[in-house]
């Protein structure tokens, strides 16, 4: 592979999206590989036998680029557009497709909200193309809110304005935190009103439309097995196995009976550490079906999502599951596992061994059990969690939860708590000073309540005798200082609605350092204001997007 990159124009320096040397690095991997849906109509239906349609993005009438991922674009070997409505902007909208593309929508199905959904597919998504980036690895590039496919149903194939935004947003930020994800090139305004009922009330109002370009090795979903195993179209589930295994695994080897095992095996390993990423930076996917679950275990499909402000296992952002609460933030491991169960029911006819899909599933246990301790361990900045360890584990979970405390600043400030040899010494107030911004409502009660629990933790961190600077500087690098708060996020939405990017490019930057200081940044790491609190985008969010 190397040789053949080294020989490819264009590496070294990043192209132009539209410079026809670009091609050579053109990949159609998925459409030539797996079976096709044999009609070209855009038209909604039932596909069967078929890993993907061919679909063409519906034009837009005003395409212009509103932000630009510089990190992404170096990754693909892609320069930043020159002109906000150039040739560019036009290919990144779906208003022309490229030599050597081949647009698709892939086929899918999945659980929701815990039933069987039956066929859903990349209703606003396609594929455009494969390419193999500056450092010679293959990524799809996906626009979402590109226009009607056959898996669109009854809805409009676009996607509005403020969703996109968050979507490239916040998958920017998760890399960044270190969380496997998709990632984000671009985001283009259409020029296009898309009508949306934002809380389903019927008040349907014309928003600005936009398209995001979607970066990742697949975007592979749990669900494009469960439909092939749903329709007992069997000889197309093992094709669609046998790609993702030689495309992404190829270390696994040759497909065979053992290789289908491994390979769950290691899509449970990965799912595992994915969601223990979540919980480390208090993420919320908010819509955790089985058709917005990666086979390569990323964070995809970026949604009603959010980030836990005050500190509460049960909270989700997403209105739609207010009641149910099935995807909350603390029961998002168990739902994983879910749906891992639906994955290994669909994988069956591969993995005939039911043995060898529960120990993939015991394996996702162990592995989320062992990397939530390393990173339990890293947060509270101790060196190993013992037995004795786990009380001050649950008692720290409750105080936070019952005194609404700020998750991300409070791990974050935890590293300033001074815990030297006069520690125990100090007055109450000076111990908790460091951890007083965390807390939303101080009336003085809030330190009280954790004062003993604090002085607990304080003596076991002197235990360990680890030297000071290292501690806080691993605290540091596990807590960050920066996320993509939902309020933030809002004001970028905000301002962008209002044609001024200033907002969103500001927090990009600062995203792409979420464990440094960044003094001159540190309104962007405060608590949620009370406006916040209960204004739709910050608090609540709806499917509608
Ligand atoms: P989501 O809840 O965004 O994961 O989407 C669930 C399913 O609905 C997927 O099959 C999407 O492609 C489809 N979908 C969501 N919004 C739209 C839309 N505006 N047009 C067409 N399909 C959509
Ligand atoms: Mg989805």
């Amino acid at each position: 592979m190397n040789d053949i990159l080294r020989n490819l124009p264009g590496i070294a320096a990043p192209l132009d999206l539209c410079d026809p040397l670009l091609a050579s690095r053109f990949d159609n991997s998925f459409v030539r590989e797996l079976p096709a849906d044999p009609l070209q109509r855009d038209v909604p239906r039932p596909v069967r036998k078929a890993c993907y349609s061919r679909v063409s993005p519906t034009p837009v009438a005003a395409p212009r680029l509103l932000a630009w991922s510089d990190d992404v674009g170096a990754l693909l070997g892609i320069a930043r557009p020159q002109a906000p409505d150039g040739a560019a902007a036009a290919v990144l909208a779906g208003n022309r497709v490229l030599p050597g593309m081949q647009p698709y929508a892939a086929r899918y199905g999945g659980h929701q909200f815990g039933h069987w959904a039956g066929q859903l597919g990349d209703g606003r998504a396609l594929t455009l193309v494969e390419l193999i980036g500056a450092d010679g690895r293959r990524r799809e590039l996906q626009l979402k809110g590109a226009g009607r496919t056959p898996y669109s149903r009854h809805a409009d194939g676009r996607a509005v304005l403020r969703s996109s935004l968050r979507e490239f947003l916040c998958s920017e930020a998760m890399h960044h935190l270190g969380v496997p994800t998709t990632r984000a090139l671009s985001l283009v305004a259409t020029g296009e009103p898309v009508e949306r009922d934002m809380f389903y009330d019927g008040n349907a109002q014309d928003e600005p439309g936009a398209v995001v370009c979607r970066v990742a090795p697949s975007f592979v979903r749990f669900g494009n097995f469960e439909i092939l195993a749903a329709h007992e179209e069997l000889d197309e589930l093992r094709r669609l196995a046998d790609y993702v295994i030689a495309t992404h695994h190829p270390e696994l080897g040759p497909p065979a009976p053992e290789v289908y095992a491994q390979w769950f095996d290691e899509i449970c390993r990965r799912t595992a550490l994915t969601v223990a990423e979540w919980m480390r930076v208090g993420f919320v996917h908010g819509v955790m079906n089985t058709d917005n679950m990666s086979i390569l275990g990323l964070t995809i499909d970026y949604g009603p999502y959010g980030w836990l402000e005050g500190y509460d296992p049960g909270w989700t952002p997403n209105t739609t599951d207010a009641q149910g609460r099935r995807y909350c933030y603390g029961r998002q491991p168990e739902i994983a596992q879910w749906n891992l169960l639906r994955l290994a029911a669909a994988l069956s006819p591969l993995i005939p061994a039911r043995s060898d899909l529960e120990a993939g599933i015991a394996g996702y246990g162990r592995s989320f059990a062992a990397a939530s301790r390393r990173i339990t361990a890293d947060k509270l900045g101790l060196l190993a969690l013992d037995a004795d360890d786990d009380a001050l584990l649950t008692e720290l979970d409750d105080l936070l939860h019952a005194v609404e405390t700020d998750m991300t600043l409070f791990y974050r400030r935890l590293a300033e708590v001074p815990t030297g040899r006069a520690a125990a010494q100090l007055a109450d107030d000076e111990l908790l000073a460091p951890l007083r911004p965390a807390f939303y409502v101080d009336d003085g009660d809030c330190g009280r309540h954790l004062l003993p629990w604090l002085r607990r933790y304080v003596d076991r961190v002197r235990r360990e005798r680890q030297d000071p600077a290292a501690r806080r500087a691993r605290m540091n690098r596990c807590n960050p200082k920066y996320v993509a708060r939902n309020y933030l996020a809002q004001l970028a939405i905000d301002a962008l609605e209002q044609g001024d990017a200033s907002v969103i490019e500001r927090l990009l930057a600062v995203l792409q350092r979420p464990y440094d200081e960044q003094p001159e940044h540190a309104d962007l790491a405060a608590r949620r204001p009370e406006w916040a609190r209960h204004k739709a985008g910050c608090s609540a969010l709806s499917c509608s997007s």
